[in-house]
Order: structure tokens, then C-alpha cells, then sequence
């Protein structure tokens, strides 16, 4: 059994696929408390099912693309059944991870959007830099963005570790904190190949709606 908060049909509102129609499973927990975090209502008081009963349901939305959330997805162990049970139903699998926790065994069909924490988000000492060995070319690394200070640290990151010579690197600002206009000059002044990168769903629904 999982414990799930949600599962429901949007378009993909992050990473590169952003824009395709996507199901989305929340699992219930985090073990980080961003300060900022806009998915507090997965902390807690899921709904236990089966990963049939999970597969069963994305299914039943005649969609391919499915993303595995949170919370964080990877507290519960039963995530990595689940992951393999969608792929052998073939289903193009996504995992949305903060990156506290090893993603080592997540298999490797799976694209897997790592989140490295900022310290705008309180939670910086929570990376798990030994992820950054198990990335394929086809996972992608997310910054979520508070301000200047965040971006520098990013930017840093970014050179550092020679992320953007690996792999797509999105940089997103925290929404309604650092404005969208400011994320982009400051990317531009400093030429960075990165993709800057939105939360789409807040523009096409109110922000605060949660199940989009
Ligand atoms: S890792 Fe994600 S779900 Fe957990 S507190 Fe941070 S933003 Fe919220």
C-alpha cells in the first residue's frame, strides 16, 4: 500500500515537458519543510491504495505520461514497485524528487527531475550531492529561486559541478516571491545556459488551486 494524496489529469506544468497532458500521482509525506513549499496539503492524512489500484486509476485517464510526486515520493519504498509497475504497463514515468533522499534505485527508464535546495528555501543542508552521480542525460535539475542570494549560490552550483555540460538545468523563481522579469535579466547579464522555467498551471488556474 501507498499512501496517496492525490491523482488527477493536467498538463505538465514543470520541467522540459512542460505543456503535455500528464497525470499526476501525489504521494503523501516530505521529510523537508521548504519555507516556501506550495504543497503542504501532501504532508499529511493521504489515502492508503494498492499499486494496482493506483495503476488502475492512471489508466483510467487514457494518458501516457505520468509523474510521481509529493511531498517526497521516495519515503515510502513501495515507490519503487510502483515505478516499475508503470513502466511495464508502458507508461513514460517521471519522478519529481527534492533530493534529500538516494535516487540510486530509481530505474533508469524513469526521467527524474531532481530539486537541489537553495538556501532561500531553509533546506540547503538537506542536498544529497551523491545524486548528482546517479543523473542520466535524460534527467533534469531544478533550482527554485528566492532571490539573489539564491541565485548566486545556483549559479555556483551550476559552474562547480559543470551541471549544464550534463544535463538540462532549469532555474525557477520561488512564484510570487522573486518576479519572473528579474530571474530572467539576471540569467541574461550573466549568459547562463540555463532554461528559465515557470510554473505554468499558476498562470492557467488560480495558484492556490490545488489537483491541476
Ligand atoms: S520538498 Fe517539496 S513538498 Fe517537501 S517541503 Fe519542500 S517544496 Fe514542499
Amino acid at each position: 500500500m501507498l499512501e496517496v494524496t492525490e491523482i488527477y489529469k493536467s498538463v505538465q506544468g514543470e520541467s522540459t515537458y512542460i505543456g503535455f497532458p500528464c497525470v499526476f500521482v501525489r504521494l503523501t509525506g516530505c521529510n523537508l519543510r521548504c519555507v516556501w513549499c506550495d504543497t503542504t496539503h501532501a504532508f499529511h492524512n493521504g489515502k492508503n491504495l494498492s499499486i494496482d489500484q493506483i495503476v488502475d486509476q492512471v489508466k483510467s485517464y487514457g494518458i501516457n505520461l505520468v509523474e510521481i510526486t509529493g511531498g517526497e515520493p521516495l519515503l515510502q519504498k513501495e515507490v519503487f514497485p510502483l515505478m516499475e509497475s508503470l513502466l511495464i504497463n508502458k507508461f513514460q514515468v517521471m519522478l519529481e524528487t527534492s533530493g534529500s533522499l538516494s535516487i540510486k534505485n530509481v530505474p533508469k527508464e524513469v526521467i527524474k527531475i531532481l530539486d537541489l535546495k537553495c538556501p532561500g528555501s531553509g533546506e540547503e543542508n538537506k542536498n544529497l550531492w551523491e545524486n548528482l552521480n546517479h543523473l542520466a542525460s535524460t534527467d533534469e535539475i531544478k533550482f527554485v529561486i528566492a532571490d539573489k542570494v539564491d541565485y548566486e549560490w545556483s549559479k555556483k552550483v551550476l559552474q562547480d559541478y559543470k551541471l549544464d555540460k550534463k544535463i538540462p538545468i532549469l532555474f525557477s523563481p520561488v512564484f510570487e516571491k522573486l518576479k519572473l522579469k528579474d530571474l530572467t535579466e539576471w540569467i541574461l547579464a550573466d549568459n547562463l545556459p540555463v532554461r528559465l522555467h515557470t510554473q505554468l498551471h499558476k498562470y492557467i488556474w488560480d495558484p492556490k488551486t490545488i489537483g491541476v
